[in-house]
């Protein structure tokens, strides 16, 4: 019996865990005690995070597409052959072709992923599924604060007095950070929180302020009128460490919380109670997930929550902080690896000359493409004009994930390539030209970072099943086989030190100091330097180091209720399961204790539309329908409704009524999280 150390493949917790392997083959999971972030403790997607990898489904060879089934390739047929595709399109125009990542790959696999974009085809059409969780956070955060990543660090919580938790319920998507925020609670901090829903994490909290979806930014104004009002706003920081406050100051007068209540649905007097609760408190911190950006302003949400974390000084000290929740085990790492459109590695733009110069020098490659790519959810878009011709995914399955989804099946279905890299036959692989297998996290060398910026080793613990290869062995194979030298790394340790020499925050991240269970927290620049627990200590990363107020307005979205379709429906996540499912629907032990999806439905308004548990209904929006069984319960807002987006079976899949557009201007994240629709009995 062998015990491999390594880190949880699920959410961006990065909960470290053995994985027991016996006879070579991986069966169980044991605690590992010496994991700062958890502590040995796991939850349960943690605890049978082994149950996916020996299922009889995994990919295990080259698969080629031909007379609406699959046949069984070599390595080299499938490889020349999606050279030989790349490279036609390639000669008409590189900009034809899009990349996703992953961010369930690790640092190494991503990192070779976007050079082979940008190096081998020509294009900065390469994104990863940040563009549908915490764009607006990178775009925000970047605004107001010169860097999109969790400013403080998980254990940092229980050095909290208040913590305000918007958009997000870590018991059930963090539940390593959830346990956290109870034992900040035990030591005497006060929990607020702001929901749609009356949540796990809200059972728990000192005070609840519901709220109608979409109506973020009101409430946030809201309460920094209030914080104002009562004179709580930290004037030396204001003074010192910020600048716009003038325009802001005049603009939150308007948002008296009497008034607010009308378009948020919470009460005044608890908006004027949670003000005070946040104001008052010496350290305060905001942790926010997918409730805040996930909008068509997601982008304004996030501006509005450093606008309130800078009016208290609540930056660059212990227990405060403004804290995105990163939903997969490395989405953080992903994009720190620059598998965005406008990023190089380390969030330096492609647009500056300095910067693309500087890689050029790096990678020997010849000019680089001076053009932003396009993002994922315009990649869909262009797929369907047409504009896009070739799309590579690894990892990635938007045949669930993504909003529209009759749209994204017509737009993958124009395209003249499309190769999908994973683990299984997902959805989105069913309609691929190629479908490459690919090794799981067991089965794999290389680094994750977690939400907290924390960068740790992940390590090998079996082979891959078949011919399953690493994603990054397989994307230097192909690279070469378009003639490419410039992807030659004998291991995963190799492309390790040249991200160190791309990605400035890396830089210091020696192989043998990131070889421990605490790891390093980026930036850490030099081989000397301790890593960053808290980032803007002392000043911002912006340009003069200064933190920036903007003034945001509310947003008059076009999807709101009305008589057509009176409710909203928002989604979310349950602790059983991730994601789009690839992996938790095959662990048996998980998908027992969520074997269906379901939609909850306000008890009062079931009543009133004589619905009863358990009973099949239809809910459409103004593109689709699909029927699922009502769970009612008083603990969701009247004129709200919820279902759960990781199913992908039947007609249960809610991304077929939630739209693709208006886009976020700024982030292009589609309104995932507000839909308005109507409901009807099967
Ligand atoms: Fe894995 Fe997240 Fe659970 Fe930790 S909290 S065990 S990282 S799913």
């Amino acid at each position: 019996m062998n015990f491999t150390s390594t880190i949880c493949p699920y959410c961006g917790c990065g909960c470290g865990l053995n994985l027991v392997t016996v006879d070579g083959k991986i069966k169980g999971v044991e605690p590992w005690k010496r994991s700062p972030v958890n502590e040995g403790k796991l939850c349960p997607k943690g605890n049978y995070s082994y149950e996916f990898i020996n299922h009889d489904d995994r990919l295990k060879y080259p698969l080629i597409k031909e007379n609406n089934g699959f046949k069984k390739a070599t390595w080299g047929e499938a490889l020349s052959l999606i050279a030989s595709k790349l490279k036609k399109i390639k000669k008409e125009d590189p900009d034809a072709l899009g990349f996703l990542g992953s961010a369930r790959c690790t640092n190494e696999d991503n990192y070779i992923f976007q050079k082979f974009a940008r190096t081998v085809i020509g294009t900065n059409n390469v994104d990863n599924c940040a563009n549908l969780c915490h764009g607006p956070s990178i775009m925000g955060l970047n605004l107001t604060f010169g860097s999109g990543a969790m400013t403080n660090s998980i254990d940092d919580l229980e050095e909290s007095n208040c913590i305000l938790i918007v958009g997000s319920n870590p018991l059930e998507q963090h539940p390593l950070i959830g346990r956290r925020v109870l034992r900040a609670k035990r030591k005497g901090a006060k929990i607020i929180v702001v929901d749609p829903r009356y949540t796990s994490i809200a059972r728990f909290a000192d005070l609840f302020l519901p709220l109608k979806p979409g109506t973020d930014v009101a409430l946030i104004n809201s309460l920094m009128n209030i914080i104002l009002e009562e004179g709580l706003e930290d004037n030396e920081f204001i003074n010192k460490r910020t600048k716009n406050f003038k325009e802001l100051e005049e603009h939150i007068k308007e948002f008296d919380p009497y008034k607010v209540e009308k378009i948020t649905g919470t009460p005044g007097n608890l908006i004027k109670e949670a003000a005070l609760m946040y104001g008052q408190a010496d350290n305060a911190v905001i942790l926010y997930c997918l409730g805040i950006t996930e909008h068509v302003n997601g982008t304004d949400n996030v501006i509005s929550l450093s606008n309130l974390a800078m009016l208290t000084g609540n930056i660059g000290k212990r227990g405060s902080g403004l804290n995105p929740l990163r939903g997969q085990n490395n989405v953080q790492g992903s994009c720190d690896m620059g598998v965005l459109p406008y990023f190089y590695p380390g969030y330096q733009k492609v647009i500056i000359d300095e910067n693309r110069e500087k890689m050029q020098d790096t990678w020997q490659c010849g000019e680089l493409n001076y053009l932003p790519g396009i993002q994922l959810s315009e990649m869909m878009e262009a797929a369907y004009e047409g504009t896009i011709k070739g799309l590579y995914l690894m990892g990635e399955n938007p045949m669930v994930a993504d909003p529209d989804l009759r749209h994204v099946k017509e737009s993958l279905e124009r395209l003249e390539l499309l190769v999908v890299q994973d683990i299984f036959l997902t959805e989105t692989a069913e309609l691929a030209d190629f479908v490459l297998p690919a090794a799981c996290f067991a089965e794999k060398n290389g680094t994750f970072t977690n939400t907290e910026r924390r960068v740790r080793c992940v390590r090998k613990a079996a082979n891959s099943p078949g011919e399953a290869m690493e994603d990054w062995m397989i994307i230097s194979r192909l690279a070469r086989e378009m003639g490419s030298d410039l992807f030659n790394f004998k291991d995963s340790g190799e492309i390790f030190n040249e991200i160190r020499k791309v990605a400035p925050q890396y830089g210091g991240m020696d192989l043998s100091r990131i070889n421990k269970p605490e790891g390093l927290q980026w930036p850490c620049p030099t081989e000397d330097h301790p890593g960053t627990t808290i980032l803007h200590q002392d000043s911002f990363s912006t340009p003069d180091g200064k933190g920036v107020f903007y003034k945001i307005e509310p947003n008059n979205s076009t999807e709101i209720q009305n008589s057509e379709y009176p409710f909203i429906l928002t989604t979310g996540r349950v602790v059983f399961q991730f994601q789009t499912g690839t992996m938790t629907m095959r662990s048996e032990t998980l998908t027992k204790q969520y074997p269906e999806s379901y939609v909850e439905i306000n008890d009062e308004d079931a009543h009133v539309l004589g619905i009863i548990n358990g009973e099949k209904l239809n809910i459409s929006s103004k593109i689709g329908d699909i029927d699922i069984k009502a769970r009612i319960t008083p603990d969701i807002m009247p004129g709200v409704i919820f279902v759960p987006f990781h199913f992908a079976e039947g007609e249960e899949v809610i991304n077929i009524l939630t739209c693709g557009e208006p886009l976020d201007p700024v982030s292009k994240m589609p309104p995932l999280k507000l839909c308005s629709v109507k409901i009807k009995k099967s």
